[in-house]
């Protein structure tokens, strides 16, 4: 069985950028169902509960199929939101110097051209779903969207942070204007613990 990784902080602690309704809504309801969710259709395949959340996303073809639908958007439910959890800040941070800043300016130019990129991606994904920074099958940095919960550990790429685009991330305090919530989540991304996954990714 797996249990929801608890909050760093408390829910109102990322106000204003994000919150306290949004952060305890988003937590107890939304995550917590995907861990639950997930729990439940495993049950099928019990001995899966013995991978990580990124190995059985990995493997997500050997799951029975009457629940691999199940497992792929509420395991991608959980570890994407871990991800947020780990890499969200509440406090407003910045990045200066170290291994991540120099290898996003060699694969994007600078940092400001990176910020655009992510920036526009987030705002042209259609409906629900996630913008990430990657490392690439081939080890190379890349910006990418992903639909619903999918996780880029299902094609064996590995997650290093992401912005959650699902309108329940936002709604209760920016309506509808994504690009308001975007620029202030943005400020709060804790970019030491970015940086520590990226320099721990791992393939699966
Ligand atoms: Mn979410």
């Amino acid at each position: 069985m797996f249990s929801p990784k608890p909050l760093k902080n408390s829910y109102s602690d990322y106000s204003p950028w994000i919150s306290a309704e949004i952060m305890e809504l988003h937590y107890a309801k939304h995550y917590c169902g995907y861990v639950n969710n997930l729990n439940n259709a495993l049950e099928k395949c019990p001995e899966f509960f013995k991978l990580s959340v990124p190995s059985i996303l990995a493997r997500i073809n050997e799951i029975p199929q009457d629940v691999r639908e199940i497992v792929r958007n509420n395991g991608g439910g959980v570890v994407n939101h871990e991800i947020l959890w780990e890499t969200l800040s509440t406090r407003v941070t910045k990045i200066h110097e170290g291994k991540l800043l120099e290898d996003i300016e060699h694969s994007f130019g600078t940092w400001e051209n990176f910020e655009n990129l992510f920036q526009k991606t987030a705002l042209s994904l259609f409906g629900s779903g996630w913008v990430w920074l990657v490392l690439g099958n081939k080890k190379e940095l890349k910006i990418c969207a992903t639909p619903n919960q999918d996780s880029p550990f299902l094609n064996g790429e590995f997650p290093i942070f992401g912005i959650d685009v699902w309108e329940h991330a936002y709604y209760l305090q920016y309506k509808n204007v994504r690009a308001n919530y975007f620029k202030e989540i943005w400020k709060v991304i804790d970019w030491e613990v970015v940086e520590k996954r990226y320099l721990s990714s791992k393939p699966t």
